[in-house]
């Protein structure tokens, strides 16, 4: 009975070792072809090697090592597979960390000064206290729930959108496309923290951006494909929008000569906004498996009708 970590060795030897430690008595392995296929009940993936039902016949849990499955191609896999996102301290932290980041970075014009810092201009710009500043957050799931509980204490006014409806202590919770207006028209700063599905694709275009309040700014830590990248341009050169933090792209990395490498009012990071940290999220794994050999429910489960 082996775990099979199918993705980059350099952070299998780091799970190699923690396995070994923390489950002596879970085979693992990172070395794909120097793992027997029939051996391999459980496997660790990024992007997962073509064919994954006939390459390992016994395969019994398919988990994603990030919190996203987007990558992962779920029509094509038997139905009855369990797919498992990772859900994991470390994850939610750096998430928290990240979207604190663009908040505080757009709240206190940071991207303004970066800009005037190049022309060596001096130059303070007016700000308002926290409490005046509205936060939305798009999508209400594991990692939103860690930034909201991190930008609590600043007092900004925060809200949320989901599919479902939530309730959260000190969060105006709104839900499903009808809930998406009113939603819009709160925000100052919006956070994307969708999963990306065939529903949310493209969901930050034109016709939300007019819905956000003039000169409000975004925060995309969901997906690339979640942006219409031309309809972002035409906002921020409007005026509708006054800045932008990006996280991610598409493709990843943008071609060199794109116009959001350069652009005054955008922030750009490589796809870093959080990551999985092997220290946490070899405990969450090993728990997993240990839950799935007892027969009882796993965490993070993926729904393959919802898609995330
Ligand atoms: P969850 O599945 O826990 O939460 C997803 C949330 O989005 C839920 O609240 C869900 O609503 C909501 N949602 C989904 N579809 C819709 C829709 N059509 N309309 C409205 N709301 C919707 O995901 P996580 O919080 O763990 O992760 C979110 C995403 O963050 C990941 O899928 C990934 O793409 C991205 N990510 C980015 C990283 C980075 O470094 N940039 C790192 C890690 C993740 P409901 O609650 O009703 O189900």
């Amino acid at each position: 009975m082996t775990f099979l970590y199918h993705a980059d060795a350099e952070r299998g030897m780091e799970w190699a070792a923690l396995f070994a430690e923390r489950a002596p008595d879970i085979g693992f392995s990172f070395q794909p072809h120097e793992t027997n296929p029939a051996d391999v009940r459980y496997l660790g993936v990024w992007h997962p090697p073509a064919d994954i039902v006939t390459t390992y016949p016994n395969l019994q849990v398919l988990f994603s090592l990030g919190a996203g499955v987007d990558q992962l191609d779920l029509a094509a896999l038997p139905s009855d597979l369990p797919v498992i996102r990772m859900i994991e301290p470390g994850i939610s932290d750096g998430m928290a960390e990240y979207a604190t980041l663009g908040v505080l970075a757009l709240h206190r014009h940071l991207l303004s000064y970066v800009s005037q810092q190049r022309r060596g201009e001096w130059r303070g710009i007016r700000f308002g206290p926290a409490a005046g500043l509205r936060v939305g957050i798009m999508g209400l799931g594991v990692l939103a729930h860690a930034v909201i509980n991190r930008l609590r204490p600043f007092g900004y006014v925060l809200s949320g959108w989901s599919r479902s409806a939530h309730q959260i202590d000190g969060v105006h919770c709104h839900s499903r496309e009808s809930g998406l207006p009113v939603f819009l028209g709160q925000c100052d700063i919006v956070i994307c923290l969708l999963p990306l599905t065939a529903e949310t694709a493209g969901i930050l275009n034109s016709t939300l951006f007019d819905m956000l309040p003039k000169g409000s700014a975004l925060i995309n830590c969901g997906r690339g494909d979640h942006l219409v990248q031309a309809d972002l341009l035409a906002a921020l050169e409007s005026g509708q929008l006054s800045g932008a933090v990006l996280d991610v792209t598409n493709p990843e990395p943008l071609p060199a000569n794109h116009p959001f490498w350069s652009h005054e009012k955008i922030l750009l990071t490589p796809h870093i906004a959080s990551m999985t940290q092997p220290d946490t999220a070899v405990d969450v794994v090993i728990a997993n498996i240990r839950r799935h050999r007892s027969g009882t429910a796993m965490v993070g489960l993926v729904d393959r009708t919802r898609t995330y």
